[in-house]
């Protein structure tokens, strides 16, 4: 199948004028390039014409929490983060296992409305995935792992989680591992979940160092965090020291380079210079919206960035968020850092998340090789201003090809 438009988004080159995409049965992009040529390479071939359309790659969403999807306007802004967890795990406790799949059925088609092709899922109920219908888009599902109150030890709670991974072949996708955060997930299992990955190729993610309340506790032993977790029996040895949360995960070896580091909101100039110290492919998922309904300070986009920090976009979940539109999220991101160039913008929601899957290549561009995961937006301006109209669009999108399927 050969797909025509006005206007082709590669991200790997320069935007096409009259450009055209052509699909093999197995949903791979084997050529792209001038529509004549493309015709040329593949006579008699079946054209779709999408006229005065932009076609550029899906959008990727590097994390999300689908369980929540039910709980849109439920949570006002509490206090203080630490408010916000007792307030959604009180919400959490009234909700049944068919709520959270209606919420993650929900948030699916929401994503689609808007566009997002691929999406990281952290998983907080790992066996309804037992119950789940094949996803409809490409999901990894980043099993959620938390051994604080759990009398269950960290080997086998891992065990378990993994067992549903064997079953899904045939899911578009992967699964990942998601050791919680540091404060509710043990270095062993942080250690575990590791080892378990680099034995099965599986990515990894975290939540690190993403409030207030989060810093108060590692670096001083304080505050309402630390009081919280005292009071459910955490062992508060590693707290206290002086030492940020992120670079108490970064030197004790429980997170580091090849991590999707979710939120990093709080890293101070020491925490970006131990970056910066530490080789390796370093990875940030930024939740704009999120990030502004905690009223976090302000997120250290370009220290990061000066430090070769790879930074890519989530929309977080509904309990902190008013939408799954990635389009939102990089218009937030453009509010609060005018000079970003709508095609940076648009690499944090393409290339950067597929980097930070391992899919470079493969996801996030449109390139002979890729999977055809596609979408197009009505677009009748100059080819000098695409990047602007996409990341400036408002509407859901009407257009959507998932591994060369029409949706
Ligand atoms: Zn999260």
């Amino acid at each position: 199948m050969i797909l025509r438009a006005k206007t082709v988004v590669t991200m790997t080159g320069l935007p096409l004028e009259d450009g055209a995409v052509s699909v093999d049965s197995s949903g791979r992009i084997t050529a792209v390039g001038p529509f004549a040529e493309v015709a040329r390479g593949a006579p008699g071939g079946e054209v779709t014409d999408l006229g005065e359309y932009v076609l550029l790659p899906g959008l990727i969403n590097a994390h999300c929490h689908l369980d929540y999807t039910g709980l849109r306007n439920a949570l006002n802004r509490q206090a203080s983060f630490t408010r916000w967890i007792a307030r959604i795990n009180a919400l959490k406790r009234q909700m049944t296992n068919d709520d959270y799949l209606e919420a993650i059925a929900a948030g699916f088609r929401e994503m689609r409305a808007w566009g997002t092709t691929s999406v990281c899922n952290l998983e907080a109920f790992p066996e309804l995935l037992a119950r789940m219908p094949r996803p409809p888009l490409r999901t990894w599902w980043f099993l959620e792992l938390i051994d604080l109150r759990s009398r269950v030890p960290a080997d086998t709670l891992l065990a378990g989680a993994l067992s549903f991974l064997e079953r899904h072949e045939d899911w578009l996708g992967g699964f990942g591992l998601n050791p919680h955060a540091p404060y509710t997930a043990s270095p062993e299992l942080y250690r575990l979940c590791a080892e378990c990955a680099a034995e099965c190729g599986l990515p990894l993610t975290t939540h690190l160092a993403e409030s207030a309340d989060e810093e108060a506790m590692f670096r001083r032993g304080e505050g309402e965090l630390a009081a919280f977790m005292r009071q459910i029996g955490r062992p508060m040895d590693d707290c206290g020291h002086g030492l940020s949360s992120f670079a108490n995960a970064v030197r004790n070896g429980l997170a580091g380079p090849g991590w999707l580091i979710a939120h990093a909101n709080e890293l101070d100039a020491a925490d970006v210079a131990l970056i910066a110290a530490t080789p390796g492919d370093w990875h940030v998922v930024h939740c704009p919206r999120s990030h502004a309904f905690f009223g976090h300070r302000p997120f250290p986009w370009e220290a990061l960035e000066a430090a070769g920090v790879c930074i890519s976009l989530g929309t977080d979940s509904l309990a902190s968020n008013e939408s799954l539109s990635l389009f939102a999220e990089m218009q937030a991101l453009q509010q609060a850092r005018p000079r970003l160039t709508s095609e940076t913008l648009l690499k944090t929601v393409t290339t950067h998340p597929a980097r930070a899957l391992g899919k470079a290549g493969e996801l996030g561009v449109i390139r002979p090789g890729a999977h055809a995961d596609l979408i197009a937006l009505p677009f009748a301006g100059a080819t000098a201003q695409v990047y602007d109209a996409i990341v400036a669009n408002r509407s859901p999108v009407p257009w959507i090809m998932l591994n060369g399927n029409i949706l």
